[in-house]
């Protein structure tokens, strides 16, 4: 009831004019300090003594997986993949990725239970089935993946590269939540992003995934594409809603043709103005909320039955580098090239170059090549900012419980523009709790880049950031 109650009170939320006041550029907060923190001073044994901290707390862990290959570019696409029609090359990084799984497992004691495993690419489902039956047992020998009802085993599929069987053995090998990559159903959007793929290709893995019984299908969705028009993206999101997903991510797609040099394939006369990017996302938004998805935040929908849901109501939703969560409490180690792990109080990445990589894993060394340890100043921001991200709450008796503080001197400048929110109708501030509103969803990272310290400086050096909305 509650959900419905909100979901009513945020339809008439979506307008033009809110959106244009608050449309600032800011970091996505997957992580807290952001990436940019991240330095190549940090070391091995900064890893090490993270992995220790972490066996002492006996914590669960999290997995992520990259794989980076493609069949076929993208032109909007902005991912670290690699571009290949050679099993060889697929071969040689799998060979690596099992190197790396073997070294870094052994950093971690055995017993520890994995929760949550996610393989993102590239495409993932562009490897061969024994490829990834092979990779998955590889996973299962060094790591205490828990049973399938217990754990959230997901992956990434690129429709081009699926088939109902393949479906089949994912759900086999242990997978129960997939994510497909449907960005829109429009044939001339379509042609113009270099990705053809029919509704009917879709609506049958939608079918076979029912037959599978996966716990929860996930559809990518991106708007600002060229040709897209309010007219246009209705049909793709009634379309959307027919094939009912349980959840649907909906990406603004930011054109830097001169940071990711094949969005320059697009043709720039068709990207929807700025305007009309508004009205779309308006218009697709309030679709989905009439249709009965329920807004979770930064651009993710559910519907009111999912465990996003569920768990964001429960107070149980988390935040990673693969978006919103219902694990709160793990480690996350992250595996492949330019992949990410957030162990105890230290984010650290892999090296980016696929090359270094394979590299670096031949001759037996560690592939981090950067990293930061986060201070205590890190860790109570990223307890305020995850906090109001994930739970749309900020509890500040909690803060000062967890980390020994009297919020209201510790963030005395901060409080003043938390005030304003209040003012404007972003927050509520009752019992000494502040809420986030509906209203104040649609701009929740406006309100935690309140909490970034290294934000102005970020700002100051040109950093460029994708928009609030
Ligand atoms: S959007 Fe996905 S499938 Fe397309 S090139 Fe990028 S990573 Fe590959």
């Amino acid at each position: 009831m509650h959900l419905v109650k909100e979901n009513s009170e945020m339809d008439s939320l979506w307008d033009s004019e809110f959106i244009r006041r608050h449309d600032v550029a800011g970091p996505r907060y997957t992580s807290y300090p952001t990436a940019l923190q991240f330095h190549e001073e940090f070391t091995h044994q900064d890893y090490l003594d993270a992995a220790a901290r972490s066996n002492a707390s006996r914590m669960p862990l999290s997995l992520y997986i990259h794989l980076p290959f493609c069949a076929s570019l993208c032109y909007y696409c902005a991912c670290n993949k690699v571009i290949t029609q050679s099993d060889e090359k697929k071969r040689f990084y799998l060979d690596a990725l099992i190197k790396e799984i073997r070294m870094k497992s052994a950093d971690f004691d055995s017993g520890r239970p994995v929760y949550q495993m996610h393989w993102g690419g590239g495409t993932p489902t562009y490897f061969s089935e024994a490829e990834l039956t092979e990779l998955w047992f590889e996973v299962g020998r060094h790591f205490h993946l828990v049973d399938a009802e217990r754990g959230e085993y997901s992956i990434e599929i690129d429709p081009r590269t699926m088939t109902p069987d393949k479906l089949g053995l994912l759900k086999g090998l242990g997978f129960n939540r997939i994510s497909l990559g449907i960005q829109d159903f429009d044939q001339r959007v379509q042609e113009a992003i270099n990705r053809v793929q029919s509704y009917r290709q879709i609506e049958e893995l939608m079918d076979a995934s029912r037959n599978y019984h996966f716990r929860s299908v996930n559809f990518d969705l991106i708007y600002g594409l060229p040709y897209q028009s309010v007219a246009s993206v209705r049909t793709t999101i009634e379309q959307v809603i027919e094939l009912s997903p349980d959840r649907i991510s909906l990406f603004n797609y930011a054109h830097l043709p001169q940071r990711f040099k094949s969005q320059g394939l697009l043709p720039e006369e068709a990207l929807p103005p700025a305007e009309e990017k508004l009205q779309i996302l308006c218009a697709a938004s309030n679709q989905l909320l009439e249709a009965g998805y329920v807004y979770i935040g930064m651009d993710h929908f559910a519907k009111p039955t999912d465990e996003l849901a569920l768990a964001q109501a429960a107070g149980r939703l988390h935040r990673n580098f693969q978006g919103y969560t219902t694990f709160k409490d793990a480690d996350l180690v992250g595996l492949g090239v330019s992949s990410i792990s957030l162990i105890n109080n230290v984010y650290c990445q892999n090296t980016k170059s696929i090359t270094e990589y394979q590299g670096l894993m031949e001759a037996g060394s560690s592939p981090i090549t950067a990293g930061v340890v986060l201070s205590t100043d890190d860790e109570i921001r990223r307890g305020v900012i995850m906090s109001l991200l994930c739970q749309n709450w900020l509890v500040p008796s909690q803060i000062e419980e967890q980390f020994g503080i009297v919020f209201n001197e510790y963030f005395r400048n901060e409080i003043m523009e938390l005030n304003g929110f209040v003012q404007e109708g972003l927050l509520t501030h009752q019992g000494g709790v502040y809420h986030v509103t509906p209203k104040g969803r649609l701009v929740v990272r406006k309100i935690c880049m309140l909490f970034d310290i290294y934000l102005p400086q970020h700002m100051k050096d040109g950093a460029r950031f994708s928009r609030v909305l």
